[in-house]
Formats: C-alpha cells, structure tokens, sequence
C-alpha cells in the first residue's frame, strides 16, 4: 500500500460528554443538547446515543423534524425539540418520534396541540417567532407548557420571563452557549450547541513533504527557510492561519485547492503530523483568523475527512 497522506478527522465523544457535565456542573439545571445541522458536523447519530446517557440531557434540539428522524433521535429514548420553520399542521407527524415542534402562531399551535408543542418567543431574533403580546393566545390555543426564546444577552431572557409572567407554570429555557456564564438565564434548562463541540475535534495531516528553500515558493512566493506540504486545503475546509507542527505552534502559510504549505522547523520531516484543529487548536483560536464563528470552523473542518469516533 502507498503511504496515506489524506487528513483524518477524529470527534472525542467523551469530551462531548465532559462538556455536557461541565454545563451541568456550572447552571444546575437540565440540558437540551444542541444537536442540529448534523450536530454541527460532528455526527449528530453517534453524539446524540453517547450524550442520551446522561441524565444531565433531558433532550435534543434540531432545526427540523427530518434532522432528527436523519439522525435517529426518537431511538434513544429522549425528546426533541424540533423548531421546525415549515411545520405540518399533523400531530401525527411529531408524536410517534418523541419530536415536539415550536409554534409562534395561533393556529399551528392549536393544530399541533397534542404534539406537545413549545411556544417560540421572539425577544429580538425577528425569526421564527411570536411577538411577545401574542403570549396569552398560543398558550391558550395550543395548551402549551413550555416556552422559549433564541437569546444572545440577558434582556432577551427577561424579556420572555416578563412576557410569560402571567403562565407561571409555563417551563422557560433560552440560554445557548453565549449566556452560559449569566447564571440569570439559566432558567428551567439550557440549550448549549457549540460549547458541547469545541473541545471534541481532532483534525490532522501528516507532512508530505518537508524542505529547505531559499527561493519564493508557491502561488504567492513565500520566502522561508524550510516549508512543507500537506494534502488538505480549500477542499478540506482550511484557511491560512494558525497550525500545530509536531505539536508545536506554526502556520499554514499559504491555502490552495487540495494543498497547503505549511511553516517548518529544521527538524520537522515528511510523515510528521501537522494538526489543523484540536484541543490545543480549538475552534475558538482559530475563528478570529479565519474572520467567522467557532460555529463554522467545525463545519468546515470536521468535513474534511470520514469522522473516526474515540469512544
Ligand atoms: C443553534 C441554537 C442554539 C445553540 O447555539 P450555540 O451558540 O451553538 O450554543 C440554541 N438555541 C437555538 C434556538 C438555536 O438555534
């Protein structure tokens, strides 16, 4: 066989559950994991069956009811939450998969009332939500007991507890992973998406070939002392920016196709590997570089390559 040289890509699911336990640890309240757009390209499946054993994950959250039938979610036991921008008006539909959808209007509320829906509440995300002066009327039209707003600063979360205020019993959640640290938006469960992942992917590639050079090298002629090559680039999800060389700090110095040219140490050799996201890498270092989230980092970069699970 030829030596391989194609990137790997590897999610630790236990760090997925530590970081579940963490959230717990800190907001004492239950979780209701994020696990949309393929949990964010981790493998929503494999996630989803590791995270349903803890009982700190009351459920999951998917964007729509076909992501979490893709995924297998009713299978491990626990509900979803589905905000579903396209509902069918059929109970049916949700009831025999544990999914329950979002409801914003009057109408898909009572037409979803067996299905346990959950009100959604807009408190400034403008989407996919009801105006907070509707609160009394979905409620009441679709029986609800729960609801929830899309919240990035605290007003949001005192928004929807002053527009709830007179359904006491109503269940309120609205923090994901930005207002984890505001013990004020904690409420009756959180909804944390890229906290549960930033920990948990592993992309590499080994060095194919590693040289000195005193001349301009690449598309751009970079000039440095020793530069290597590996097989990953635009197609892989990559970006110029900061890498790990034998775990060493380093950087992707120039980005091509299928490419990348990598900057070396005089000791570094062909076969050497060259870490493009990991624990000592996270998501969160390498997304101001790159000018985007955390959120799209592990999209781009758990592509890269068929996932490999560490169980
Ligand atoms: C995506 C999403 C979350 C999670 O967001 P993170 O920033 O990844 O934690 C929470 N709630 C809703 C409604 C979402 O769409």
């Amino acid at each position: 066989m030829p030596p391989n040289f194609a990137p790997s890509v590897q999610v630790s699911l236990p760090r997925i559950c530590a970081a579940a336990l963490a959230i717990h640890a800190q907001t004492r309240v239950p979780l209701i994991a994020v696990v949309k757009a393929n949990a964010y390209g981790l493998g929503a499946r494999r996630i989803a069956r590791a995270l349903a054993d803890l009982p700190c994950v009351e459920g999951f959250y998917t964007l729509t009811l076909a992501e979490a039938l893709a995924a297998d979610l009713p299978s491990t036991g626990k509900p979803t939450l589905a905000l579903e921008p396209t509902p069918s008006a059929n109970p049916d539909d949700y009831l025999p998969h544990h999914v329950r959808p979002s409801v914003w209007t009057t109408d898909v509320a009572a037409a979803l009332a067996r299905a346990h829906p959950v009100l959604s509440l807009d408190t400034g995300m403008q989407r996919f939500a009801a105006p907070t002066d509707q609160v009394d009327a979905i409620v009441k039209a679709g029986d609800l007991h729960e609801a929830m707003t899309h919240a990035t600063r605290l007003d949001h979360v005192e928004q929807l507890q002053r527009a709830t205020h007179a359904h006491p019993g109503l269940k309120l959640h609205a923090a994901g992973s930005a207002l984890l640290n505001e013990p004020r938006a904690y409420l009756h469960a959180t909804r944390p998406g890229v906290s549960l992942y930033r920990q948990a992917l592993t992309v590499t590639a080994p060095l194919y070939q590693a040289r000195d050079s005193a001349t301009p090298a690449g598309y751009t002629g970079f000039v440095t002392p020793r530069h290597g090559l590996i097989l990953a680039g635009y197609q892989h999800g990559l970006r110029p920016g900061p890498c790990l060389v034998n775990s060493r700090p380093s950087r992707l110095l120039e980005v091509g196709m299928q490419t990348s040219f990598v900057e070396l140490d005089p000791g570094d050799k062909v076969g050497d590997p060259v870490t493009l996201v990991s624990p000592d890498l996270p998501p969160d270092t390498l997304a101001p570089v790159w000018r985007c989230g955390p959120h799209e980092v592990l999209l781009r970069l758990s592509a890269a390559a068929p996932i490999t699970y560490t169980e």
